[in-house]
């Protein structure tokens, strides 16, 4: 048995990569660009005492999406865990958004989230067992202004997840989505510091949350303990009032 976490190389999908280590499970791992940076994870991971692999699939590429599962099932055994993490935004006000800008952040998140879903259920059928996590965020929750293609693709990503849950809850497997506010990773990182100030202060905690208490709520998702959950979003955002 393993687990699949897409954009795995950085961020909350390197995070989430590691915690699954932690709690035993045989981990694949996987990016777009930066293998070095997903083989850095994959090893971290196996100084955890399990099998990592660390492999470069993109998400909106279909074939890629198949063949990724074949040779995680080769190497690891069937997979029975997916975090569906890989994502990507490109903001600007809808009035002047380019329609490449629009289905591009759609296309990685969305798309991305339903082909590697698509690929990986028949297995998930087979062994009567499966856990489905998808990245969301509060953007799909509530909007944001600067954010129409991000938030449409997560709000995308929300509509999966429930009719998933629905399809799939009569086979033992349950597909949940984790909705993150503002997180410390390369995404936020590159935010003007104006708007992260402004954001901060939106916050009940005060602060911006780490890619491990994303990365918490994922593992205890996947684990025995949240068999009875399903077809649910989880905010995790420190109290933000959108
Ligand atoms: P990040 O640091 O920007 O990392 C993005 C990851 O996705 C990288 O591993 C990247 O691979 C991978 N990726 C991008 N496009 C891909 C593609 N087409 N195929 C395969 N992998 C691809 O992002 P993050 O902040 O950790 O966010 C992770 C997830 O949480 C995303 O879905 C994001 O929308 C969601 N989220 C984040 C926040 C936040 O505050 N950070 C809030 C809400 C939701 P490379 O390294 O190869 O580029």
């Amino acid at each position: 048995m393993s687990a699949i976490v897409t954009g795995g190389s950085r961020g909350i999908g390197a995070a989430t990569a590691l915690a699954l280590a932690e709690a035993g499970h045989d981990v694949a791992l996987t990016c777009q660009h930066n293998l070095a940076q997903a083989e850095a994870v994959a090893q971290a991971c196996r100084t955890k005492g399990v099998k990592a692999l660390a492999l470069q699939a993109d998400v909106t590429d279909e074939q890629a999406c198949t063949e990724l599962i074949g040779q995680v099932t080769e190497k690891l055994g069937p997979v029975t865990i997916l975090v569906n993490n890989a994502g990507i935004n490109q903001d600007g006000l809808a009035m002047r958004m380019k329609l490449e800008q629009f289905e591009s952040v759609v296309k990685t998140n969305l798309t991305g989230s339903f082909l590697m879903t698509r690929a990986v259920l028949p297995a998930m059928v087979k062994a009567r067992r499966g856990r489905v996590i998808n990245m969301t965020s509060v953007a799909g929750l509530h909007g944001n202004a600067g954010q129409a293609n991000y938030s449409a693709a997560k709000a995308g990503i929300i509509g999966l997840t429930k009719s998933l849950a629905k399809e799939m809850a009569g086979r033992q497997i349950t597909v949940n989505a984790i909705a993150p506010g503002f997180i410390e990773t390369d995404m936020t990182q590159k935010l003007p510091e104006k708007l992260r100030e402004q954001a901060k202060a939106n916050i009940g905690l005060g602060r911006f949350g780490k890619p491990e208490d994303i990365a918490a709520l994922a593992v205890f998702l996947a684990s025995d303990q949240a068999s009875y959950i399903t077809g649910q979003v989880i905010e995790v955002s420190g109290g933000l009032r959108l």
